[in-house]
């Protein structure tokens, strides 16, 4: 991966011509010594054929083929570790002398020669210590002192001014030395620039259960208490290239150096792994390279002080875990799961793989899973383009690893047909000769050109002097002999440099059409925002139309509440005033009932002050009565005492001298009739005044007469009948009947005291009262009464030797006849048909 410069390299190439297949390598490790079947054939420097185990054989019942993997290259036992560098890593190692990146790693099962082949062995030294090797020895004498280059912790580099860096060449420690291969096995990578100035970085890292370890920051190891190590995080520079953040990046100035660090981050590993009961076969080793150069200044002593000049590439060298499944290394609890991961990683990179390959050869577009696993996500950008990928797939031929190397070889196969586009070389103009050199050569050397056309001879004279001029005409002809050889040789060099230019022409119509790949990746890229902007937008309309259908809901939901709320104000105002007017009435109910209790009261009152006067009527008509029988007994015992033909004098009677036990009527009923407040009894001859309009005549002629008779009599066949001419006969009083008589008589009948029925004939006249209508003053009382003559003349014997001296029955006929009651009748008032004729003296008819 490059820093930031503007010589950075495009890192696609358009055409499918300019891509280069993954190259895929296979080394086939010796047996070891305890294992006896061989699986593994090495059929040509090519291809390997692959035998199934006679164990396996026979269980699938023979139907096993035997299967054939092609390489790019096949290694076999006898392979040293040179001769694989040269062809493995070696082209590696010259790209990335020439800015350009690379990529190797081994895969394999555990102990099928990885590591051997990626580290190896003192004297044994594999593709690690021998890159190393051939870097320094290619840039040895074009080194920038330490601490020129520095890096800028952004995956970039610095450079640094001379004092700065003096000040850090001073902090350094002393490296110790360890040699791995021997002197004549040194190889050194062609055309290095000369005018450029180099630098070698190292960094070592570790994958373990996918994280990532540095294995050469410097942290005090504690051998009683280890701490676990950081694990550190990937990251993409500027330029959109992973990288390990805060990943320790050692300048080393010697192949000894490099190893000396190398063997430092080993020597970690080896010591974590430990501690922390690690397997080291489940984890991933990376060795990174780095080469940093820039151009030497116009008088070819200093780098160029401008870090836009400076180049960077890098080579990574991958040591990866043991591809072989988890169930084999029979691991348990975290470590299985940690083999897991390592295990998934691995997958992540056969998916990768599988994908990178589907979408060259199907042309579709699919996405590559590289995030999905730290391995792949740190060497993404080298299936991208941004690099050669080799892989060296390493196997035991031991039959014990039959299964898994089957798994290998599958894999192997399908890596192969991932093409990755080809780094582009960077134009160097090899016609020049260098500044370095420039600068020793300084003032002597004219270009070929220059001293070709200075050496181009001048024509001789061409005048000949005679027929026997001999010399002219061949000197001219050595002449434009030596001419026309200088021309050709000057065409030749002109083609030369044409073709030279022509290559420069080419190599930027390549960068033009890698940028025009470059500007159609990112408008693919575009199209992918643009859809993504498209389904946002229609997300975002979604969503409005959305907001808008809850606000128009919203608005409804308003409404309706508005409604309610109306609804509710005008029921509320309903109640209020309903309210109101049950208040109203109440109150008019409570004023009614106080009106009411009022006029109850009033009439109560009333009433009470009428039955009360009523009363006092009653009690004074009873007086009068008692005054009256009174008044008669006085009589009465006047005749007993004085005689009967004395004229009696009407007197008041003095109750308190003569009382006589009243006799009462036998009046059936209480009066239920209305008598008039004025009560007052009338007497014949010199009792008070009877009234103006009334006359007493019971012999008076021409007068009409009012026959009352109750439906309630009984004829009782008496001989003894009133004789009323032109009465008019009436059952119940009658207001007109009444208006036209000037007479009225009742027929009342009642039980006697002895058990007899008597009739009792009342009279009385009719006169017309002030008030317009009639009035009845009862003025006489005729009794007709029939008798059984033995209990009559027993009767009467009783009662005239009562021993109470009462007056006997027969004794009362003149007095009654003397003695009336005038009752005044109201007009219009119930004069019911049992109105009372009370106990008046008898008028026994002769
Ligand atoms: P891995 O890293 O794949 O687990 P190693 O590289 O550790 O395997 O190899 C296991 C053993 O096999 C080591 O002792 C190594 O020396 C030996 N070995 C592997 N490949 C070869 C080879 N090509 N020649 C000789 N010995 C080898
Ligand atoms: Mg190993």
């Amino acid at each position: 991966m490059k820093g930031k410069t503007p010589r950075r390299l495009p890192p696609k190439k358009a055409s499918n011509s300019q891509k280069d297949p993954v190259g895929v390598y296979c080394r086939v490790r010796p047996l070891g010594a305890e294992d006896e079947e061989c699986c593994i054939e090495v059929i040509s420097n090519t291809t390997i054929q692959l035998h199934a185990p006679d164990g396996l054989k026979a269980n699938r019942n023979g139907e096993f083929k035997e299967t054939q993997y092609s390489f790019k290259k096949v290694f076999g036992i006898k392979t040293t570790q040179g001769e694989l560098f040269e062809d493995v890593a070696k082209p590696l190692v010259e790209d990335i002398i020439h800015c350009k990146n690379g990529l190797l790693f081994t895969y394999g099962v555990t102990g099928s020669g990885k590591t051997h082949t990626m580290t190896g062995s003192p004297g044994q030294g594999g593709l690690l210590p021998r890159s190393l090797d051939m870097i320094f020895n290619s840039i040895g004498p074009y080194q920038a002192k330490r601490y020129v280059f520095k890096p800028d912790d952004k995956n970039g580099m610095e450079v640094q001014n001379q004092v700065d860096a003096l000040l850090d060449r001073q902090k350094r420690d002393i490296i110790k030395f360890a040699d791995m291969i021997s002197p004549e096995e040194a190889c050194k990578a062609d055309g290095v620039d000369e005018d450029s100035s180099y630098s070698v970085f190292v960094s070592y890292i570790e994958i373990y259960n996918n994280y990532i370890y540095d294995l050469l920051e410097e942290t005090p190891i504690d051998p009683i208490k280890p701490k676990p190590p950081q694990s550190k995080i990937l990251r993409e520079d500027q330029n959109h290239n992973m990288y390990v953040a805060g990943c320790t990046e050692v300048e080393v100035k010697s192949t000894e150096e490099a190893f000396e660090v190398f063997w430092r981050g080993q020597k970690k590993r080896r010591i974590a792994n430990t501690q922390l009961n690690r397997e080291s076969s489940r984890s991933h080793s990376v060795f990174i390279i780095k080469l940093a150069q820039a151009p030497l200044d116009a008088d070819g002593d200093n780098v160029l002080q401008d870090k836009n000049q400076v180049n960077v590439s890098q080579l990574c060298l991958v040591d990866l875990a043991g591809s072989e499944r988890t169930s084999r290394t029979r691991a348990e609890g975290s470590r299985l799961r940690e083999a897991g991961n390592i295990n998934q990683s691995l997958m992540t990179l056969r998916t990768c793989i599988e994908v990178l390959r589907e979408n060259q050869m199907c042309g579709t577009n699919k996405m590559v899973p590289y995030r999905d696993s730290k391995v792949t996500h740190l060497f993404k950008n080298y299936f991208d383009g941004e690099g050669k990928v080799r892989m060296v797939v390493c196997v035991n031929p031991k039959a014990d690893d039959y299964e898994e190397t089957l798994l290998v070889m599958r894999f192997a196969e399908m890596t192969q047909e991932v093409e990755v586009a080809r780094p582009v070389d960077r134009p160097i103009c090899g016609f020049a000769a260098g500044r370095r050199q420039r600068n020793q050569e300084r003032g002597e050397s004219p270009t070929v050109l220059n001293q070709l056309l200075q050496s181009f001879p001048p024509l001789p004279p061409c005048e000949i002097s005679g027929p026997n001029d001999d010399v002219t005409l061949p000197r001219l002809i050595e002449a434009l002999e030596k001419r026309h050889k200088i021309r050709q040789m000057m065409i030749e060099e002109y083609n030369k440099t044409a073709n030279m230019l022509k290559s420069v022409l080419q190599e930027q119509d390549s960068n033009l059409l890698s940028k025009e790949n470059f500007i159609q990746e990112q408008r693919g890229k575009l199209g992918e925002k643009d859809k993504m902007l498209q389904n946002q937008k229609n997300e975002i309309d979604r969503l409005e139309k959305k907001s808008k259908m809850l606000e128009y809901k919203i608005d409804i939901l308003q409404k309706t509440t508005n409604i309610y709320e109306e609804d509710k104000r005008s029921l509320q105002h309903e109640l209020e005033s309903r309210e109101q007017r049950l208040q109203r009435e109440m109150s008019e109910k409570r004023r009614m009932e106080a009106r009411m209790q009022g006029i109850v009261t009033d009439s109560k009152l009333k009433w009470e002050k009428e039955c009360e006067r009523r009363v006092n009527a009653k009690q004074l008509e009873m007086q009068n009565k008692l005054w009256v029988k009174d008044e008669k007994l006085k009589q009465l015992k006047a005749i007993v005492t004085e005689g009967k033909t004395e004229n009696r004098q009407p007197q008041r009677p003095s109750r308190e001298k003569d009382k006589v036990p009243a006799k009462r009527s036998a009046s059936p009923s209480p009066v239920p009739v209305r008598l008039t407040d004025i009560f007052q009894p009338v007497f014949n001859a010199t009792g008070p005044p009877v009234r103006p309009l009334h006359r007493r005549s019971h012999s008076a002629g021409g007068e009409r007469w009012v026959d009352h008779k109750p439906n309630t009599n009984v004829d009782l066949d008496t001989v003894l009948q009133p004789n009323l001419p032109n009465a008019i006969k009436v059952n119940a009083p009658s207001e007109k009947a009444l208006s036209k008589c000037d007479k009225y008589v009742l027929t009342h009948q009642e039980v006697a005291s002895d058990g007899e029925i008597q009739t009792k004939l009342i009279k009385g006249e009719v006169f017309k009262t002030r008030g317009g209508g009639q009035a009845v003053q009862f003025t006489d009382i005729e009794t007709l009464k029939q008798e059984n003559p033995v209990a009559a003349s027993r009767k009467r014997r009783s009662s005239e030797t009562g021993p109470d001296g009462e007056p006997k029955e027969g004794d009362w006929t003149d007095v009654e006849t003397r003695c009336s009651v005038a009752v005044e009748m109201r007009a219009g008032s119930n004069l019911g048909p049992g109105y009372q004729h009370h106990g008046y003296p008898k008028r026994r008819k002769p």
